[in-house]
């Protein structure tokens, strides 16, 4: 194996929702399959300097690293997909890059020079492209550029890549262009012409697609493949169709047939073997040959919109598979649940879960949720803020609290058994200011979380500003609501529990952005268990 770190770029065209993300995270797969040290990078054109100010209707969940970014979902599924963390290096956004070249330009680093889109947001671009390629930890980054060609915010990106790719030389780097061949279904054709757009468009800046991978919903024939190679200057072989899956985890699959890593590594002058993809070939068949099914509510407010809740949505595949059981989520909204109605919607579900979320829209009906399922014995999981609608429900239903509340919702409350935490009273920027990040956990013996994963010391993922209020710890623990995990600093608590029923856990903490293929978070696995427990009586 080379030393050099090799690049490759993942562009985009025609429209967008094409799955940048997920061929980036498939190629990857396969590249670690045969031993490459492989990591991807999203480029996100907007302004905001991180996705963690976005609502989720605007751009789908805010993913959170090990290290405290919040960032783009894409890096959820780079982490499902290869099982090895992510950082803030892996997420940049135009907000970011011009927030540093100004800070430099303060701090008169550019010596009196005037500062320019090119050279210098452009050679920002390049740094943070090269920062994990230099790491020395990687073989290969694969960097996707966010938006699709053309658009005026992706211009500096795709002149970067330019730069890079004529810098680091033939061998070193490559573009992989997505893009789309839809089928008219009045003429009974794929057609080719919007791709040829938008390879041209992608040359306007100087940058050839070595790789054009085509989504598609027919397979593409010969001759199509022929004329995309001969119009767009790229290899009949590099030519790759990408066609509709039922499951994103079969992608790695497809391209693999379709010999993309073969492609990528024989133009990157890297030796390609036969990937081991045994453990995601074991999971594959484990999720698509379920021997039961459990239905799960999912008590949100961003229901309508897939993308709110991605990661605890892929991280109930992840344990479905582990438990060879179909998981069927069945959104609830929480806006419109009411003791009148939630019954109807409750009680043929095997498991609740209470989403994570911000504000006051939606909360009293995750509350009614909470006390139906602690009622009615029913699986229970809460997550941030499920976990906090737990105990607010259980200080105002069994231990009487009235009006008792997370101040976050009402400053005012007689019982604000949620408070703010004592390190977030300062803050006032909203942006990459929260507790974010992983922190550690201890945990209690002979608790269910204890149980589920057979340790007393967790590192786990946080995004919150609002905590268990530990003034009413005792007695809520004496009505019966365990706490059952710890922050050893702070004595934050992270877990509770209600130990006298089928399953009622609420943690502080997001363990979906944990799951992975490979490692199917314990939590989620214990959960679906108990589902199925409820479900069948075993
Ligand atoms: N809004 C709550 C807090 O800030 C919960 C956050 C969340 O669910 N991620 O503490």
């Amino acid at each position: 194996m080379t030393t050099a770190t090799k690049y490759i770029f993942v562009t985009g065209g025609v429209t967008s929702s094409l799955g940048k993300g997920i061929i980036a995270a498939s190629l990857a797969k396969l590249l670690q399959a045969q031993g490459y040290r492989a990591t991807i990078q999203k480029l996100d054109p907007y302004i905001n300097v991180d996705p963690g100010t976005l609502n989720p209707y605007e751009h789908g969940e805010c993913y959170v690293t090990d290290d405290g970014a919040e960032t783009d979902l894409d890096l959820g599924h780079y982490e499902r997909f290869l099982n090895t963390p992510t950082s803030q290096s892996n997420n940049v956004t135009t907000g970011r890059i011009y927030q540093s070249v100004i800070e430099k330009e303060r701090r008169g680093e550019f010596l009196g020079k005037t500062v320019q889109v090119i050279p210098h947001i452009t050679d920002e671009i390049k740094h943070r492209i090269q920062i994990l390629g230099k790491s020395g930890n990687y073989d290969i980054v694969i960097t996707e550029i966010g938006g699709t060609v053309g658009d005026i915010e992706s211009l500096p990106y795709v002149e970067a890549v330019r730069q890079l790719k004529w810098e680091l030389g033939e061998d070193n780097a490559l573009v992989i262009h997505l893009t789309l061949i839809p089928y008219l279904s009045a003429a009974g054709e794929l057609k080719t012409k919007p791709t040829q757009h938008s390879v041209k468009t992608l040359m306007e800046s100087g940058v050839q697609a070595d790789v054009l991978v085509c989504r598609t919903e027919y397979d593409l024939p010969a001759d199509i493949r022929r004329k995309l190679a001969l119009f767009c200057n790229v290899r009949e072989e590099a030519v790759i169709q990408s066609i509709d899956a039922s499951t994103i985890y079969d992608v790695p699959n497809l391209m693999l047939e379709e010999k993309l890593d073969k492609v990528v590594l024989k133009r990157l002058g890297l030796n390609s073997a036969e990937p081991d993809l045994t453990v995601w070939n074991q999971f594959l068949t484990r999720h698509k040959n379920p021997k039961g099914e459990v239905t799960i509510g999912l008590i949100g407010k961003y229901v309508e919109l897939q993308d709110s809740y991605k990661s605890i949505l892929e991280a109930f595949i992840h344990a479905g598979a582990e438990n060879e059981v179909k998981v069927n989520v069945k959104s609830i909204h929480s806006e419109f649940l009411t003791v009148d109605n939630a019954a109807e919607s409750l009680a043929n579900l095997d498991g609740v879960l209470v989403a994570p979320g911000f504000g006051e829209r939606g909360i009293e009906g995750k509350i009614e949720a909470v006390k139906y399922v602690r009622e009615h014995n029913i699986p229970f999981f809460g997550i941030c803020l499920g976990m906090q609608m737990a105990v607010i429900e259980y200080s105002r239903n069994v231990l009487g609290l009235t009006g008792a509340n997370s101040t976050e919702m009402d400053e005012n409350t007689p019982h604000p058994v949620i408070n703010l935490m004592e390190s977030q009273k300062t803050v006032t920027d909203k942006g990459g200011t929260m507790r974010l990040g992983a922190w550690d956990c201890n945990i209690k013996e002979g608790t269910t979380a204890f149980d589920v994963y057979q340790s007393s010391a967790i590192k786990e993922r946080h995004r919150h500003r609002y905590e268990f209020n530990n003034a009413y710890k005792e007695q809520l623990e004496n009505s019966g609501l365990s706490a059952t995990g710890f922050n050893p600093e702070t004595g934050l608590v992270e877990i509770v529990e209600l130990p006298n029923h089928n399953w009622f856990v609420g943690v502080q903490y997001h363990p979906e952005y944990k799951s992975t293929v490979k490692n199917p978070h314990p939590l989620f696995v214990a959960f679906v268990k108990a589902a199925l427990k409820y479900k069948t009586g075993k």
